[in-house]
């Protein structure tokens, strides 16, 4: 009997590789060591809990402990992997009961990744979140509360929850003012979460964009639609520190601007967790997330890394990228565990496709747009167009931009976006569809999109803009 499958980390990328090993490979031992309490969660709802519109922390549970270990997964909660030994092909493990070491005969690790809070002072302060993980959105919400309500019924969760921080913020009067620093997608989705509570939002932004690596036509859309909805806007300021005498109470940015808040989201980013790895043979790529070949396995023999700890080949230009994101944790552990199991199967190569709603407009992105196209060697041509999203004439029908942005010399589509309000994010499956396939711009143009008036014009706007796109490389 070989020895175990060992999995670092409980959640996407872990439980995904776990579950696909044992189905593959029933016999095989497999292990996983998750160093929380939650296993097998949605990071992705957690902007929608702290909103209201998911009811209680285990609606975001896909498995629960005791499903997981149905599986025949030998499930470790609250057991930390402290150490990686790949020449005596063991780890280390801090668990209640004390350290130990776990001999492997495969490794994956799974660790995803953190928030990022610095350079910002004060994020230790009460009422300053990150908000990366089922307890942050836990503390959140009870902190939204009316301290006569009773927090613990509110968010659930109790077998797992960290009940003395949503007891504690559960206490204390509710916050009137948010701040969010960084207006990234997580930094949108809680400008709408807490709007809803009815608190007065705002939103801090070092660079002149909200949802940077969307593009300026997504980001000016999203913009205008958060005004609209009454959150305030501080583009091009540098937040420098959370300020308050044991709780926030203030925001005061690099220009002189500040603010009296009493909530702070502060998780201006995040980094993959690979501290584990620090003096082993494993290599790092530039970013800092685990280097791994097309099967996910690293630069040391049965060690493997999947999810938001490791990189994956871009699908346009081939070279090793870090896209944190669901689908390809999922898909990527997923296959490591029918590598292991015996059946080798690639990770799959990452396009960066990504969508987000913003109150009333949904965005997407995929592939490189234009800044990101020429530091990768290409030279971009990019077109944005303005059209409906239903017929003209059927109840409905919405503006819709979308922006595709090609290679000048071989007309290859590099990347592209989209925004609108009726069910805009979506299409931009047929922008990543396109990339899988390496197709040019006419070669999108002539692809045959469905069509009816409830939910598409006779020219789908992906087609009107390779129209539009395609007339501008032949000029
Ligand atoms: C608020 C938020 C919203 C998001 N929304 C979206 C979205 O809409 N769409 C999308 O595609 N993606 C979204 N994401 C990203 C998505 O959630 C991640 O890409 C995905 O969870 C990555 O899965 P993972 O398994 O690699 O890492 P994680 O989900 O981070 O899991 C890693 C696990 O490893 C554990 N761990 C770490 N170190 C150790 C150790 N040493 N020993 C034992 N256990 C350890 C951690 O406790 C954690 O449970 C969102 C993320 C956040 C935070």
């Amino acid at each position: 009997m070989p020895e175990p499958f060992v999995v670092i980390g409980g959640d996407a990328a872990g439980l995904s590789a776990a579950s696909k090993c044992k189905r593959e490979a029933p016999d095989r031992d497999v292990i996983v060591f998750e160093k929380g309490q939650w296993v097998s969660y949605a990071h992705c709802g957690e902007p929608y809990f702290v909103k209201g519109e998911v009811d209680k922390l285990e609606d975001l549970l896909s498995l629960t402990p005791a499903e997981i270990e149905e599986r025949d997964i030998d499930l470790r909660r609250g057991h930390e992997v402290v150490a990686v030994d790949p020449d005596a092909g063991t780890v280390t493990v801090e668990g209640p009961g004390g350290e130990f070491e776990q001999s492997y005969g495969d490794l994956l690790v799974a660790t995803g990744a953190r928030a990022v809070t610095g350079p910002i002072e004060g994020s230790e302060l009460d009422g300053a979140f990150p908000l990366h993980g089922l307890d942050d959105a836990a503390a959140i919400r009870a902190f939204l509360l009316d301290p006569s309500e009773d927090a613990l019924a509110d968010v659930g969760g109790t077998d797992f929850v960290d009940r003395e921080r949503v007891e504690r913020f559960g206490g204390m009067a509710p916050p009137e003012t948010a701040a969010i620093v960084g207006g990234g997608y997580v930094g949108v989705e809680m400008a709408e979460a807490l709007s809803a509570h009815g608190l007065d939002v705002h939103v801090f932004q070092r660079s002149g964009h909200l949802l940077s690596p969307f593009g300026e036509a997504v980001g000016e859309a999203v913009a205008e639609e958060l005004r609209e909805q009454g959150v305030t806007l501080h583009l091009s300021e540098e937040v420098e520190r959370v300020a308050g005498d044991g709780r926030v109470e203030r925001l005061e940015c690099a220009g002189g601007t500040a603010l009296d808040v009493d909530l702070a989201v502060v998780g201006v980013g995040v980094a993959p967790n690979t501290d584990l790895l620090d003096g082993t043979a494993v290599e790092l790529g530039e970013g800092g997330a685990v280097a791994v070949d097309e099967y996910g396995e690293t630069s040391v023999d049965g060690v493997y890394a999947a999810g938001d700890c490791a990189e994956d080949d871009h699908t346009v230009t081939g070279e090793p990228a870090w896209v944190p994101l669901g689908l390809t944790a999922n898909r990527a552990g997923r296959a490591v565990g029918a590598t292991v199991a015996g059946d080798p199967t690639p990770v799959g190569s990452i396009a960066g496709t990504a969508v987000v709603k913003a109150f009333e407009q949904e965005c997407g992105r995929v592939g490189l747009l234009d800044d990101e196209a020429r530091d990768a060697g290409f030279d971009p041509v990019s077109e944005t167009i303005t059209t409906r999203s239903r017929s003209g004439y059927y109840p409905g029908a919405a503006e819709t931009t979308v922006t595709l942005v090609a290679d000048r010399a071989s007309e290859r589509l590099l990347g592209g976006t989209i925004v609108g309000t009726d069910r805009a994010a979506v299409r931009i499956d047929t922008v990543a569809t396109a990339l899988e396939a390496d197709m040019t711009v006419a070669e999108l143009e002539r692809a045959d999109l469905a069509y009816a008036p409830p939910f598409s014009p006779v020219w789908d706007p992906i087609l009107v803009a390779a129209k539009v796109l395609n007339g501008k490389l032949k000029d």
